[in-house]
């Protein structure tokens, strides 16, 4: 926790109970959250939807938050643990693992080299089926 306050010190705010509790709420929702969702589930805790919006932006950038697009195309929030890794969602439970290994920067680097462009970074999408919906014998198709 000590770790979280001076993290977030560091880009001058404080780690208030408020939005600890919206750090935890995205803790413990392994699919992620929308921004509408967040607030939602917060209301009745008295947390605002400004602070939400203002934790959301404050997580992501200390690498606690990332996001992936949900089936119908939206932002979900989903807590990680480093400031750079790759989340993978499943496409029929919505759960969401990260990759922490990147192996990348060739790829950046050949990209630099071909456009001119200097890369400050990526975001890349993975889909796929989880382990226990691997499991599952295939759907029917409707
Ligand atoms: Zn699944
Ligand atoms: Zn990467």
């Amino acid at each position: 926790m000590d770790d979280l306050k001076r993290q977030f010190n560091r880009i001058g705010m404080r780690y208030t109970a408020q939005r600890s509790l919206v750090h935890q709420l995205f803790l413990g929702s392994p699919c992620g959250l929308t921004i509408p969702e967040a607030v939602s589930a917060l209301k009745d805790r008295r947390v605002g939807e400004t602070t939400i919006y203002r934790t959301v932006r404050a997580l992501q950038e200390i690498g606690r938050l990332c996001w992936v697009h949900d089936h119908k195309g939206e932002h979900r929030y989903v807590a990680c643990g480093s400031r750079h890794s790759h989340p993978i969602v499943c496409t029929v439970c919505g759960k969401v693992a990260e990759c922490r290994t990147c192996e990348l920067s060739v790829l950046e680097k050949l990209l630099g080299l071909e456009t001119g462009y200097t890369v400050e970074g990526h975001h890349l999408e993975f889909y796929g089926k989880c382990a226990d919906c691997s499991r599952l014998p295939a759907q029917e198709t409707q």
